[in-house]
């Protein structure tokens, strides 16, 4: 079976996992997670777990529901320590290789309201935006941030990192990551910071729409590879793209954010044999 056939039977799959998944936790549509209502509409099975997933709710980042407790959380979170193909991962340049897929961005200026969900703070987007992976469109769902990295490059994390959430027509989901560097100056930031809600629950409309391209590098080379969600339930056939070019938040952002969640980031995860591919640019990109 060819590479792109089995990844495209095992996202599917996954992508079945995913929505009945939906049901087991109000407080899990943080993270990497498309929005639940989408979701919960792709699968007629969507929710029938959920008595298995009492304790899964409380999932963190630290302590007694921590990383390397999620797994034994209940319900479908097992996915969390007997997957095999997980994320994050630390992603080395000498061992990448392989045929990089075709990725082109198309993101649109939107009007954005954040959420602070307890785990992130999660701008949902309206329809108009997508990617495009080989030829399959992926519509931008939401984007979300992590405080410190999640995915790190020969060891060395940044100190943020960003994620955009997209599904395709068939619910399965590919994220982009983008990793942000801590340097004084201009922030294409500056506009969500000002809207940040500082409290669960809390949403925030931002005031003017704003141009998501500006929060993407000018460079488009990349890391691509099979994963997962890095948040509860960890459901594997998650396309990922991380940017190789960083982009700028400044210490005070970076400060203001860590007030508000000061450590959300999943360690790494064994690479179990995945293979790493490197992009160097995207035909099509922007
Ligand atoms: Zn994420």
């Amino acid at each position: 079976m060819n590479l792109s056939a089995r990844s495209l039977r095992r996202a599917s799959l996954a992508a079945v996992a995913l929505a009945s998944a939906i049901g087991l936790a109000a407080c899990s549509s943080g993270g990497d997670r498309p929005n639940p209502s989408i979701s919960a509409s792709m699968s007629p099975d969507a929710g029938k777990d959920g008595k298995n997933g009492k304790s899964a709710a409380h999932w963190s980042y630290e302590g007694a529901h921590g990383p390397d407790k999620w797994g034994d959380m209940g319900g479908e979170f097992v996915k969390c320590k007997t997957g095999r193909e997980q994320s994050p991962v630390d992603l080395e340049p000498g061992k990448a290789g392989g045929k990089p897929a075709a990725i082109a961005v198309d993101y649109r200026p939107v009007s954005l309201k954040l959420e602070n969900n307890g785990h992130t703070i999660q701008a949902s987007v309206p329809a108009g935006s997508e990617i495009t992976i080989d030829g399959t469109p992926y519509e931008l769902q939401q984007f979300h941030f992590h405080l410190p990295s999640e995915h790190t490059v020969q060891g060395q994390g940044t100190a943020m990192e960003l994620h955009f959430v997209h599904k395709n027509a068939r619910g399965e989901l590919a994220v982009l990551g983008v990793m942000l560097k801590e340097q004084p100056g201009a922030s294409a930031f500056a506009p969500l910071w000002k809207a940040l809600p500082d409290q669960k629950g809390r949403t925030a409309q931002v005031s003017e729409p704003l141009d998501l391209n500006k929060l993407l590098p000018q460079e488009r080379g990349s890391y691509q590879y099979a994963g997962s969600l890095t948040t509860p339930p960890c459901s594997e056939g998650v396309k990922w793209t991380v940017l190789k070019q960083t982009v700028t938040i400044t210490p005070d952002e970076a400060n203001q954010y860590r007030k508000l969640f000061p450590k959300t980031n999943r360690p790494i995860q064994p690479h179990n044999g995945r293979e790493l591919i490197t992009s160097e640019t995207s035909p099509g990109a922007r």
